[in-house]
């Protein structure tokens, strides 16, 4: 940290994105250079060539649906192949490309780009608004990520920030940082639960805060299940009811798309408010020489009923949480809502209902993580008084595949980060030279069914009958979630030491071309 610079806390969310400070020992959030207090999490390029970031945008997202890129943080670090891009993929008007590596990419004209690049556009629009803000340069952030983000996300995450010239300090989890700005404001010794839903991700995060330490316990959720898919529900109730009615299929519209997309979302918050929201969508295809109109009331009972599966699917989510932590549902203290999702009446009451009392509902949803992320800033740049620890968890078990597709835990879930374990292997075969070790991350005791990280090669182990070997294979995970494994074989002392990002990502040229790239952006 340079002697005066500020440190920014960024949450990077999945449909807005919030940036704070830490003035004294207080966080603040920074207006965006339009004034809002939020910057919708959109790129636009336009024809002219200029990149335009948050609500401009935003504004011009349904003139412009092919080079308008939303809720990329649903793309990072995933394969094209995988389920949930391939459902993504029928949903959204820009197109999405498979990388070398079966990586997502983004095509925009003739132009490929990354969903690291394109978060980076959006990180350096809010470094932008900071150093408008303090008049300086800023050079180091904290940002957050959903506590779900395995180590592919997250490295994908700090490429983006790389990206936009930020050094990221720390990587935090959100929920933690909800808990951190919620434990430090109300100094309360508590067990509290942080459900967090956003655009696209949902956490369930239980925490034990105790005279200024913040104890994770454990955290549970689903990546791909946030407030989007709830606007997809509504989205694809209008276009059967076209279909019904006028016997034309929207979905091959894509501008018509966008605009039910949009009018959906805001039917949604509506109906947070609302018992009722009149969804009006005139001229919105012509057909046989006249224009056809979309009109219609959606009521929240039939938004709840459109929806009520989405709700119901973070329940086990819960369950597998507290029973991780081991603890009771009527044990828990606070609820904490985090995340514009949570707004919706009908996760408030559910949550309720579990629990068996109402969540606290006086912190700002849509602000609170970046406050999170600030408080985090001032824990490692010294200048909070109080005395304050954060302990995490990883999200997910670490380990690697051995025999017959078995899968050896060696980090179990829910273990404090950062944390390090070591176990040995032997060999299979007699004078086998080389050990081939595949990293993974997941639950399956299956390991084709868990998330490959990397494949790397121990070389070089001295000859010797089937199972004499002795290779230790050590597993790190940092403070920031992200993973580094080292094998050692004992007799020869051969060792290999690998980051875990071989399997996707950017490689570190690839990421250096990037930044040199993104050092003199056209506009934005
Ligand atoms: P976040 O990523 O935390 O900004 O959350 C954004 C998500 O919250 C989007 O899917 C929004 O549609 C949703 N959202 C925002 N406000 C409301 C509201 N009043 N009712 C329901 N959902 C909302």
């Amino acid at each position: 940290m340079t002697a005066m610079g500020h440190i920014i806390g960024i949450d990077l969310g999945t449909t807005f994105s919030c940036v704070a400070y830490l003035e004294g020992q207080r966080p603040l959030v920074i207006s965006n250079l339009e004034g809002a207090r939020t910057t919708p999490s959109v790129v636009s390029f336009t024809t002219a060539g200029e990149r335009l970031v948050g609500n401009l945008a935003l504004r011009q997202a349904i003139t412009n649906p092919e080079h308008t890129v939303f809720a990329v943080k649903r793309l990072i670090g995933r394969k094209f192949d995988s389920p949930e891009i391939v459902a993504a993929r029928k949903r959204v008007g820009f197109e999405m490309v498979a990388a070398s590596n079966g990586d997502i990419q983004v095509r925009i004209d003739d132009k490929v780009i990354t969903p690291q690049e394109i978060s980076g556009i959006i990180l350096r629009y809010l470094r932008q608004c900071a150093e408008q803000h303090f008049g300086e340069p800023i050079t180091e952030a904290v940002v957050t990520v959903p506590a779900h983000f395995n180590d592919l996300q997250r490295q994908a995450t700090k490429d983006a920030a790389h990206i936009a010239g930020l050094e990221v300090l720390r990587v935090i989890n959100e929920p933690t940082a909800a808990s951190l700005a919620y434990g430090l404001d109300t100094k309360k010794n508590a067990t509290v639960a942080v459900f967090d839903m956003g655009g696209g991700t949902f956490d369930f995060t239980l925490l034990e805060i105790q005279d200024g330490v913040f104890q994770v316990l454990s955290t549970n959720g689903d990546s791909f299940l946030g407030g989007e898919d709830f606007d997809n529900r509504i989205v694809e109730w209008l276009v059967e009811e076209f279909w019904k009615e006028e016997r034309i299929d929207l979905t091959q519209d894509k501008l018509a798309l966008q605009r039910i997309k949009e009018a959906a979302e805001r039917a949604k918050r509506e109906l947070s408010f609302t018992l009722e929201s009149e969804i009006n969508l005139p001229f919105i295809c012509s057909a046989k020489a006249s224009s056809l109109h979309i009109k219609k009331i959606l009521s929240r009972s039939k938004l709840e009923e459109l929806t009520e599966d989405l709700v119901r699917k973070t329940l086990p989510c819960i369950e597998g949480a507290l029973d991780d932590a081991r603890i009771l549902r009527n044990k828990i203290d606070d609820i904490i809502l985090v995340g514009g999702q949570t707004r919706m009446p009908l996760i408030k009451t559910t949550i309720a209902g579990f629990f068996g009392k109402p969540p606290i509902d006086n912190v700002n949803a849509d602000e609170i993580v970046a406050m999170g992320a600030a408080i985090q800033s001032g824990i490692l740049g010294g200048t909070i008084d109080d005395l304050v620890l954060l302990l995490d968890v990883t999200a997910f078990s670490l380990g690697i595949e051995t025999e017959n597709d078995t899968f050896e835990t060696i980090i179990e879930r829910n273990t404090t980060i950062p944390t390090k374990v070591s176990k040995s292997f032997t060999t299979v075969e007699h004078n086998q030279r080389q050990v081939r070790i595949h990293v993974l991350q997941g639950e399956s005791k299956e390991a084709h069914e868990n998330r490959p990280l990397a494949i790397f090669y121990l070389m070089g182990i001295e000859p010797a009958p089937a199972g004499v070997p002795q290779i230790d294979v050590t597993f790190e995970i940092d403070a920031d979630g992200l993973v580094r494994v080292h094998a050692r074989d004992k007799v020869s002392g051969s060792e290999h030491r690998v980051e875990v990002r071989p399997s996707s990502g950017l490689t570190r040229s690839e990421l250096q071309s990037i930044i040199e790239q993104h050092k003199t952006p056209k506009a934005e």
